[in-house]
């Protein structure tokens, strides 16, 4: 089939050539269950930064970072942060909270009708988490909310989904739960959908941001100002005055939360270790905070309260992601908390390296040597470039 889909298109010799290479064609079949009308895989470039120490609840040692990306600097500054983290002993990262959603949305002739829907359906919650059982065997029901719109009602069914991503998993439970609830309830809906876009799923939302999706983690690290004029090569104060300027952009753009790029990590990470890509749209969204010590250091830290990923599931399995996983000691069950404070640690090490960057005028600098002047061995430390993983 793959060989006629390029026979069909006008550059095929070439397609095969990059798309359809001996590695791709010898594992095909673990890529089979991750698209359809396949051509092969595209390469990305992907590199290392760090190790980078994490002390957490379930994360505790140096953890390699794969990054997958085309843009040049990224895994540089990346680097130079969990250096400057590092010097500080590591960074603390911890998971505060854990939940996917999906919202199934139920239409009913009046008001009335929804009223009646949401007293019964309220008292299910314990059948619902039994039926729930039956579709998976490491997703749980953990709650449900609702949201009453006219004769239109939103269950926001929330669920534990193991070492998974869980998207599918929880699409899987909630079909099964709107099966028992066309079977059973009291009040029969005129229609109804399995998600009517309440959940969250890929894109950035007030409710999520507020509350969790996926999984929520908050971070910190204390640098000396020795360590931030040292390895970052600014001041604790330029960074402070930079971070409270950026705030302020941030809230007068209208972001959610305030950040600087948390998207161009998690897009990284996601991509390197078989993360859904998408759901940056979600993780990208958090808060970062700078003071100052009364020591005259830098105190950092950041809550990411939707990170989308997994150790088992979607596309972590796949021959290059699971390798990178597995670089990272982090493929399989058990893992995903772990990895969920990594990445906490790993946005926190970009935070770090661009703050320190635009308060100190090197943005540009580091952008022009790396991206556009490439080719010597760069020395730079305002890049990260000259402390090699
Ligand atoms: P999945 O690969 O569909 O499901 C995870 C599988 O791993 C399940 O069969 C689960 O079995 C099994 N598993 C084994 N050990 C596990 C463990 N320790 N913890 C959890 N599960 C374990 O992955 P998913 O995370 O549910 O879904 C992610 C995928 O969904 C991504 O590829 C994403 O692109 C896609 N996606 C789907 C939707 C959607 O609405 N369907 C939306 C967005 C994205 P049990 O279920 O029996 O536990």
């Amino acid at each position: 089939m793959i060989e006629r889909r390029l026979k069909a298109l006008a550059n095929g010799p070439e397609l095969r050539a990059h798309l359809l290479d001996p590695h791709t064609e010898a594992h095909l079949e673990a890529y089979a269950g991750n698209i359809e009308y396949g051509l092969g895989t595209v390469k990305m470039p992907v590199g290392v930064a760090g190790p980078l120490r994490v002390r957490g609840l379930f994360a505790g040692g140096d953890y390699p970072l794969p990054l997958a990306t085309t843009e040049a600097a990224l895994v540089a500054s990346y680097h130079r942060g969990a250096l400057a983290i590092n010097d500080a002993g590591g960074c603390t990262s911890v998971l505060i909270d854990e939940a996917v959603s999906r919202a199934p949305g139920f239409a009913f002739p009046s008001v009335r009708d929804s009223g009646e829907f949401v007293a019964w359906v309220l008292g299910q919650l314990e059948t619902m988490k039994a039926v729930t059982g039956q579709t998976t065997r490491h997703g749980e029901l953990k709650g449900m909310k609702v949201t009453i719109e006219g004769n239109h009602v939103y269950l926001i069914l929330q669920f534990h989904t193991g070492d998974a991503s869980g998207q599918n998993m929880v699409t899987l439970a909630a079909e099964a739960i709107c099966q028992f609830i066309l079977e059973n309830s009291p009040v029969t809906p005129d229609y109804h959908f399995v998600e009517a876009n309440l959940s969250g799923d890929k894109k950035a939302s007030a409710q999520s941001f507020t509350s969790v999706r996926g999984r929520k983690v908050t971070t910190e690290v204390v640098l000396s100002r020795q360590i931030v004029e040292q390895r970052l090569q600014t001041t604790p104060e330029r960074m402070t005055d930079y971070w409270r300027f950026s705030a302020m952009g941030g809230v007068l753009s209208g972001t959610m939360g305030v950040h600087g790029h948390y998207a161009n990590g998690l897009a990284a990470l996601y991509i390197a270790t078989g993360q859904d890509a998408a759901c940056v749209a979600e993780s990208a969204v958090g808060t970062t905070r700078l003071e100052l010590t009364p020591d005259g250091g830098l105190y950092a830290t950041l809550t990411l309260p939707n990170l989308m990923l997994g150790t088992v599931g979607g596309g972590t399995g796949l021959p290059s992601q699971q390798a990178c996983l597995n670089m990272m000691g982090l493929a399989g069950t058990g893992k995903v908390r772990a990895l969920a404070e990594v990445a906490g640690g790993l946005i926190l090490a970009g935070e770090l390296s661009i703050i320190a960057a635009l308060s100190a005028g090197h943005f540009a600098r580091a952008h022009r040597k790396l991206g556009r002047e490439r080719g010597q061995e760069d020395t730079d430390t305002s890049t990260g470039q000259g402390d090699q993983p």
